[in-house]
């Protein structure tokens, strides 16, 4: 098996999968991560798909976060009538 993203891997692809990114602009990288971007795949580099995964990690963080600051104030708003 050989590596997706060097060496054998990118020998298939266009200019070795070296092109610029659409996300950052960066020209002469190798382009090889497909990404969702506004409704459209696009293959981007990988510092962008680093970035992307660090957004999408942090977002998801962040609804879990919320999500849980819900639950206790609801739980506390339901068993105070019932202790009353
Ligand atoms: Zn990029």
């Amino acid at each position: 098996m050989s590596k997706a993203h060097r060496g054998t891997g990118v020998r298939t692809e266009f200019n070795h999968g070296r092109g610029k990114c659409p996300r950052c602009g960066t020209e002469n990288v190798k382009v090889l991560y497909e990404k969702e971007i506004d409704g459209n795949t696009v293959k981007i580099c990988k510092r962008c798909n680093a970035e992307l995964k660090n957004i999408a990690k942090k977002e998801a963080r962040a609804s879990k976060a919320a999500a849980a600051a819900a639950a206790p104030a609801e739980e506390a708003a339901t068993e105070a009538p019932a202790e009353a």
